[in-house]
């Protein structure tokens, strides 16, 4: 059996697609758009020539920005500094006449000077990524522009560097014996690098690193109880887009023979930003068309406000910057998505290969086999004790229910079993050994899987990604093997397992549909196929009845049953006593912090203390 999925991994328009017919092979509109960029040199003139080189050299930084910004999440106006990092090396090795016998055959080749910006772009990408990541919310911009400026300023100060005159007598590239000293010819290196960035770039975000690099922004506390490292993704996509940014630099440096630090500032840096936003920084293609739009709109600009306005003054400055403000307020996604709906593109199928190999599956341990155990946890918080000498255990092939009524301590507790939270005293111990200590990734490579009390999800991404997520710590392929498509055999693993799990929870009518358009009853079945792609022996729950419908908490009590035969632990963490009731083995029932109870569910549903909890309660 074939299954076919939409190929485009970035977040599209799936209702539009739906309404207007699809025209066009996806293939056909590239091919067209490949001979466009082939012939353009012999039509167009030097000036519209250059000007593509142009496009094509910022469409690569903000390509970067793309993955950083639109798809991570991470907003850096220091590209630039990494553009200006790629131009300088070269010219200083290629111009050079006094290096030393060590350094001095590197500069022989611009090629060789391009591996060297790379291997240093990387470098100076890490230590600044490693200081700068770390921070969150608005200090990571203003992070990227403090060493923004100081790289900039760093170039203009180093006499070595020539400068605020920069260096000059900057050899051109030689391609198969050819020098590249024309605007024509340097023109296909510039837009065959860009190309194949895109191409990579395309290909990484629909892998198994797409995906944790496509969770970053706002999944991270997901994604890490899924087992993705999301410090090292986030580092990844820097690193990345540093590399794109120092590759346009060094073509730049080249194809003008000539650096100086103008054009590395912040200031260009915050263009770069405007050209992947304007663009769509969620998009691949958004680099292209946000480099383009902002190029030729600033020329054109350039060329007609003096004969409007009188040539005194930088018009362009003021116009462009309220046209920036007028496309954020009416296109927030950019133009490459209004683009889309005008050229009906219909995308290849991919499909879901269920002769693919079976993920490797952990043995289960045997029903009755202790697998969790809560000994004596308290945790309080200042002078509130929300978990009060709490002891519980859950065993293979059994649900346990942890129920009270609202404010009892329960998410607290649900805490201190995950790992999120450590006790203040008392101990958690997961298949025999202590929880405290590990972060959640760790915990959920134990075995150990949860899904959220308020659904997390990736709205844009289909249910079989998110479901696919899931599968992150039982597959290994990285960065280099999803860019070149080396992960092909894996990546049919995790989709197939995804899949399966998605049916298993009855969720297959929606594999391919938009998690954040499914109704909530769903959204919450879908954390549940995630957490099983994991291949946990644990599940734990926090509220999986909230806000569903009585047929939803039906269809959610057969999959906990099934999954019990099946051998798994569960613990549920639930306010709704009679969604508990039917379904559970053993109940704890907890009011202010203690366990006040404790048994099968008719002895809790008889107990005077519990029926005094919830009617008494503040419910
Ligand atoms: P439940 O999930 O049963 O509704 P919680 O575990 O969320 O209850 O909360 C138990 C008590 O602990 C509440 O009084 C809550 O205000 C308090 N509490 C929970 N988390 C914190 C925290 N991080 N800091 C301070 N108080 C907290
Ligand atoms: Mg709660």
């Amino acid at each position: 059996m074939t299954v076919r999925l939409p190929a485009d991994p970035v977040p599209s328009d799936a209702s539009a697609a739906r309404r207007r017919p699809a025209l066009l092979s996806s293939r056909l509109v590239l091919g067209v758009f490949l001979v466009l960029l082939l012939v353009v040199p012999a039509i167009l003139s030097p000036y519209y020539v250059t000007l593509l080189n142009y496009i094509g050299l910022y469409a690569m930084v903000a390509l970067g920005l793309v993955l950083l910004t639109g798809v991570g999440g991470l907003t850096s106006f220091g590209q630039a500094a990494f553009v200006g990092l790629g131009a300088y090396t070269t010219a200083a090795l290629t111009t050079a006449t006094d290096l030393p016998a060590w350094l001095a055959w590197v500069g022989a080749s611009p090629w060789l000077t391009l591996v060297a910006g790379l291997l240093i772009t990387a470098a100076v990408a890490v230590v600044l990524g490693s200081l700068t990541l770390k921070l969150s919310g608005h200090f990571l911009p203003l992070g990227t522009i403090a060493w923004g400026i100081s790289l900039y300023f760093l170039f203009g100060t180093m006499q070595s560097l020539g400068g605020h005159t920069g260096i000059s007598g900057i050899p051109p590239i030689t391609l198969f014996g050819r020098a590249l000293d024309d605007g024509r010819e340097i023109y296909y290196l510039i837009w065959a690098f860009l190309l194949v960035a895109m191409l990579t770039t395309h290909n990484l975000l629909d892998s198994r690193e797409g995906r944790a690099i496509r969770a970053l922004k706002g999944g991270r506390v997901m994604a890490e109880a899924m087992g993705v490292d999301t410090a090292r993704a986030r580092m990844v996509i820097f690193v990345i887009a540093a590399l794109l940014a120092c590759a346009s630099g060094w073509l730049y440096a080249h194809m003008q023979r000539f650096v100086n630090p103008t054009p590395f500032g912040v200031h260009i840096g915050i263009e770069y930003l405007f050209m992947a936003v304007i663009g769509g920084a969620g998009y691949v293609w958004g680099a292209i068309v946000g480099a383009s739009v902002i190029t030729v709109l600033k020329q054109w600009l350039q060329d007609l406000l003096p004969q409007l306005l009188g040539s005194s003054g930088n018009f362009e400055m003021i116009v462009f910057g309220v046209l920036m403000v007028l496309v954020l307020h009416r296109a927030r996604e950019g133009v490459w998505p209004i683009l889309k709906k005008l050229v009906p593109v219909r995308t290849a199928p991919k499909t879901i290969d269920t002769a693919a190999e079976p993920l490797p599956r952990r043995t289960l341990p045997a029903a009755g086999e202790r697998i969790l155990e809560a000994k004596n946890v308290t945790r309080k918080f200042g002078g509130l004790v929300a978990n009060d000498n709490m002891s519980l255990e859950v065993r293979a092939g059994e649900i346990l229910a942890l129920i009270g009524p609202n404010g009892a301590g329960k998410s607290t507790m649900f805490n201190q079993l995950s790992g999120v939270d450590t006790p203040t005293s008392g101990e958690v111990l997961f298949l025999g050994k202590p929880v405290a200590g590990h972060n959640s990734r760790e915990i959920a490579r134990m075995g150990m899987s949860r899904t959220f009390q308020h659904v997390k999800l990736l709205p844009t991404m289909t249910v079989l990604e998110n479901v696919a997520i899931g599968a992150h710590l039982r597959s290994d392929k990285g960065v280099l093997s999803a860019a070149w498509r080396l992960d092909r055999a894996e990546e049919a693993r995790i989709l197939k397992e995804a899949a399966r799990q998605i049916e298993r929870v009855g969720l297959q009518d929606h594999m391919f549909d938009e998690a954040g358009s499914l109704a909530l009853g769903q959204q919450r079945i879908l954390e549940i196929a995630r957490a099983l792609c994991a291949d946990p022996c644990l599940l734990l729950l926090d509220e999986p009845a909230a806000g569903l419908r009585f047929k939803e908490k039906a269809a959610l009590s057969e999959l906990l049953r099934k999954l019990r035969a099946e051998g798994m632990a569960t613990l549920i963490v639930e306010h709704d006593m009679d969604f508990v009731m039917g379904l559970v083995d053993r109940v704890v029932v907890m009011e202010f912090g203690h366990k006040i109870a404790e048994g099968l569910p008719d002895e809790i549903q008889n107990n005077p203390a519990v029926l005094e909890a919830y009617l008494g309660g503040v419910d």
